[in-house]
């Protein structure tokens, strides 16, 4: 395994050092940041292989710092830390697009147990979808894996992490319907359980943005009862 990057965003000393040396005995190389400027600033100096980011910080919040982190265009695995549940729909909410997250206080090997999930899916990926592998097109719609970019009709949308994942589990099985639980284990990664509306929530946002008419979906489409699927009939093709 490469060598990671980490950026590991936390005011709290102690449990910046507790991160730092377990991510160390992991073969990561850690950068830690301690307040929300700082994290900005860094954040965007280079590409991270992860970015494990408090919510409470001292200057712009972690929620402030994930957004200007998902405002690139190059992909970023955040993780978060989240001091109480009730934070938890909002990081897990719409507009943030956060990897995962980790609930204080924590037990250092759940937190490394996530970190290596996370690490094991974007190899995957990169695995699946080597650099300068070919776009792929759905009709309208050209996705690039690499590149982690989706243009409709040519015009490049911004999708949050999770939205591109999701979209890329449906295109990697087309056809195929899957439950609101199996999108939860296989793009959220275990640990989600309960969080059924994410899924609906996140795949209407996904249609708002690449549907041609969001309220009659052509590309994925709900199956009732059941859960969702990318409809076979639109056309998958190499380009
Ligand atoms: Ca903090």
């Amino acid at each position: 395994m490469n060598r990671k990057e980490v950026l590991v965003v936390e005011d709290e000393r102690d449990i910046a050092d507790l991160l730092a040396l377990h991510l160390e005995d992991i073969d990561c190389e850690v950068t830690v940041a301690r307040d929300g400027n700082e994290a900005k600033r860094l954040g965007l100096a280079r590409d991270w292989d992860l970015v494990i980011l408090d919510l409470r910080l001292p200057g712009p919040d972690g929620l402030s710092v994930c957004r200007a982190l998902r405002r690139e265009s190059r992909y970023m695995p955040i993780l978060m830390l989240t001091s109480k549940s009730s934070e938890l729909d909002r990081v897990l909410g719409l507009e943030l697009g956060a990897d995962d997250y980790v609930t204080k206080p924590f037990s250092v090997s759940e937190l490394m147990a996530r970190v290596k999930a996370i690490f094991r899916r974007v190899e995957s990926l990169s695995k699946r979808f080597p650099g300068g592998e070919e776009a792929l097109t759905i009709g309208p719609l050209t996705i690039d894996p690499a590149g982690r970019q989706v243009a409709v009709e040519g015009e490049s949308m911004s999708l949050t992490a999770r939205e591109f994942d999701l979209l890329l589990h449906f295109v990697r099985h087309p056809g195929r319907v899957f439950s609101r639980t199996q999108l939860l284990d296989s793009v959220w990664g275990y640990g989600h359980e309960g969080y059924e509306h994410t899924v609906n929530s996140h795949i209407n946002r996904l249609r708002s943005k690449i549907e041609p008419d969001p309220a009659h979906p052509e590309f994925i489409v709900t199956v009732w009862g059941v859960g969702y699927k990318l409809d076979r009939n639109t056309h998958l093709r190499a380009v």
